[in-house]
């Protein structure tokens, strides 16, 4: 067996997909992630983008950008330990910390790399790891190369968690880990019960807000804010590629974790500073959700004209407080024909297929943008009619 025929195999399996109109992945885009945007020359509706608050291709932030490319450069070129950290990213650190409302901060070069960064950091062999098992594939990466126990429990099962913790050695070290909105479905998790079982067996938990941060909250500060439990969890962390439109990512702690992450995070050490530029664009952004809260109000009304419209149409929805809206549809195939004809309608959404779902709960993932008009929404939801009336589906 040669090395790569694994690549000549799976390309078989991509062709027939493609062949059979179930090809939906690394689609190119041809304008900004805007309620608009360009695919194969058409302008087509956006419903399948993190930009939640239109921050993207919001004026002030692609101005801040610019400037700081000017002053900065297009990158530190350096790891943050060496010469990579610059004044905008201590600036952020701090303005995160302020937002978060916890000690300090530190800023990572990616979401990814700041969930798997952080969890192999504190985390240690013949420590324990509790993780839900719908978390992230950046909080399976870090689980795995702590060197930790790992129990993985049932999706917000807190009963479940709990027998575990109950049956765990009670002199190890404890880490409950979890997504605090589960990105493919939208839903919360149960922080205030993840936080009652934590204490209750003296286990510390982190939280990966990456779909929270600039969502959740009357202010937008994220799950915390949700559940009125600011400063009440250990280790709060987000990524810049959702709400803030650009990359990267950032964990909340106190002062002295983010000390000791900083000099001993390898996800952080040995890489390259993230460009001071996106650093600006993160400071905006939080700039913007102070100056213009109507954006956030903006987008809960699309998300619940939206939602409300595709019940009324006969879809199942799973229920969210969230701009994710996971259209239930079940059968794969049937799931990749809905995103298919949707497409030739002029409408962008995101099949979800296993194994990022469980069997027979395939999905339409529809996610709202704050900027999206009335118009594009309803027109969306009348290619939605279309579309489910032709496939049987409502
Ligand atoms: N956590 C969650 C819940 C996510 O959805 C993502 C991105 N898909 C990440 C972490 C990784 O973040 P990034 O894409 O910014 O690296």
């Amino acid at each position: 067996m040669d090395l790569f025929d694994k690549c000549y195999e799976f390309n078989k399996k991509i062709d027939y997909l493609k062949s059979h109109h179930q090809f939906f992945y690394l689609r190119e885009m041809e304008s900004a992630p805007a309620p608009l945007v360009r695919m194969k020359g058409q302008e087509m509706i956006l419903l399948g983008s993190n930009n939640y608050l239109g921050l993207a291709t919001h004026p002030k932030v692609i101005s801040a950008t610019i400037k700081a490319i000017q002053e900065y450069g297009t990158g530190a070129c350096s790891s943050r330990v060496l010469t990579g950290t610059t004044t905008l990213h201590h600036r952020l650190e701090k303005k995160l910390a302020q937002f978060k409302g916890t000690e300090d901060t530190i800023v990572f070069s990616t979401g990814f790399m700041t969930m798997m960064g952080t969890i192999a950091a504190l985390v240690k062999e013949g420590d324990m790891i509790f993780s839900d098992e719908l978390n992230h594939a950046s909080i399976i990466e870090g689980c795995r190369l702590s060197k930790a126990e790992v129990k993985i429990y049932q999706h917000n099962n807190m009963t479940n968690l709990e027998e575990q913790l109950a049956t765990a050695d009670p002199s190890k070290n404890k880490l409950i880990v979890t997504d605090g909105v589960f990105s493919m479905k939208g839903t919360l998790a149960n922080l205030p019960q993840i936080k009652q079982v934590a204490d209750k067996y003296g286990a510390k938990v982190m939280v990966d807000d990456a779909h929270g941060s600039g969502v959740l909250g009357d202010k937008g500060h994220g799950i915390l804010e949700y559940y009125n439990m600011e400063g009440e969890i250990d280790l709060i962390c987000g990524t810049f590629s959702k709400t803030f439109a650009t990359i990267g990512g950032f964990t909340g702690a106190t002062a002295q974790i983010v000390a000791f992450l900083k000099l001993n995070s390898r996800a952080f050490i040995f890489t390259a500073s993230p460009p001071p530029a996106i650093a600006a664009t993160v400071i905006a952004g939080l700039e913007v959700m102070e100056e213009e809260p109507q954006l956030l109000q903006q987008l809960h009304h699309n998300a619940n004209f939206m939602k409300k419209g595709l019940m009324e149409l006969g879809f199942t929805l799973e229920e969210t407080v969230t701009p994710i809206i996971p259209v239930i549809i079940g059968n794969d195939e049937i799931t990749f024909k809905t995103a298919g004809l949707l497409e030739e309608e002029g409408i962008i959404v995101n099949p979800v297929v296993p194994p990022a779902v469980s069997k027979e709960s395939s999905l339409i993932r529809v996610s709202v943008i704050a900027t999206l008009s009335q118009k594009q929404l309803e027109i969306a939801l009348d290619k939605f009619k279309l579309v489910g009336k032709k496939l049987g589906i409502i």
